[in-house]
């Protein structure tokens, strides 16, 4: 859909129509699957930037404002970057898998349809992914291994990667802003002052996201509620925390704000009525917005996007309705 009109609404914020009514349709009628696979619908034009925080593009209209109460983090590539480029370890794993299976699919075929269901499914728990794979092999008439022993594999090939920045962190040869999003310390604090409760959910194994959002200085934000995937993959999925964050606290949809970089935390955020803030971090130069994630989020059914937390102070702000 082409760019129809701009507005200015009160508070400052532009909004163009084409993001409205695309935001409207696409949340009622399409499938995740569908969204995911859209090509990109909005341009990012000027035009959608607020002056004050020009770094921070808005696409929804009438946000709910100044209601926050608990404040929901995905931790991978929305506050830490220790695991920075795990895409380029799982894609051409499971490549390599595929082919494995004697399909006659090129390499770059494969590689297309594997990176479609890894970001899909980028935020749910790592198992997913695996398990998935499991099935891209039998559809090909190959005989998978167990999605846990994938999952191993990956894992192992991952920690070659990223071995040295936890190493570095432990030893204090590397800071906790070396590896986290910029700001990200300072918008914890902040929203912490203000009063709100602050949850972390990671589709990372547990016993590691604890231990490095510890590493990151970034785990006495959260106190007990830091959660990743269990053995029992089951009995944890973001939409449980959510629920579960709303049910116990009797909290109204609107009373929750997200921040994350997964498409699964921004579709369950907007699902039960919450804000999601949708953060399109650049891993590698750690400022800009990184667009292939940026679109994807928006398609996910983000309020606001951002590529990190430099303007915190006038975000938080702004979402406090000041
Ligand atoms: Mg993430």
């Amino acid at each position: 859909m082409c760019e129809i009109a701009s507005w200015v609404l009160p508070g400052g914020q532009f909004h163009s129509l084409s993001y409205f009514i695309n935001s409207i349709s696409f949340t009622k009628v399409l499938s995740s699957k569908q969204r995911f696979l859209r090509e990109p619908f909005i341009n990012t034009s000027a035009a959608n930037y607020n002056d004050a925080m020009q770094d921070i593009e808005f696409i929804r209209s009438g946000i709910s404002r100044g209601r926050f109460r608990f404040v929901l983090f995905d931790f991978d590539g929305t506050l830490s970057l220790i695991r920075e480029g795990w895409p380029q370890v799982m894609i051409p794993m499971m490549v390599d898998v595929l082919s494995q299976t004697g399909t006659d699919e090129d390499d770059k075929t494969l590689r297309l349809n594997v990176e479609e269901f890894v970001m899909r499914l980028n935020g749910r728990q790592t198992i997913y992914q695996m398990m998935h794979l499991a099935d891209e092999v039998k559809k090909r008439g190959g005989q998978p291994l167990e999605p846990l022993a994938y999952k191993h594999r990956y894992h192992e090939l991952l920690m070659e990667r990223i071995r040295g920045r936890i190493d570095a962190l432990a030893q204090r040869h590397a800071t906790p802003e070396d590896w986290t999003v910029p700001g990200s310390h300072a918008l914890l604090e902040n929203l912490r002052g203000r009063g709100l409760t602050l949850y972390l959910a990671s589709g990372t194994d547990l016993p590691y996201v604890r231990r490095e959002a510890e590493l990151l200085g970034v785990s006495r934000f959260f106190g007990e509620h830091i959660y990743g995937a269990l053995d029992d993959y089951q009995n944890f999925s973001k939409k449980m925390v959510i629920e579960r964050i709303l049910k116990e606290n009797q909290l109204a949809g609107e009373e929750l704000l997200a921040f994350g970089d997964g498409f699964v935390e921004i579709e369950e955020v907007k699902r039960v009525g919450g804000v999601a803030i949708a953060v399109a971090s650049d891993e590698v130069k750690r400022r800009g917005i990184n667009a292939w994630k940026r679109d994807r989020l928006v398609r996910a059914g983000a309020d606001l996007v951002i590529g990190d937390y430099r303007q915190q102070e006038e975000l938080v702000r702004w979402l406090m309705g000041e």
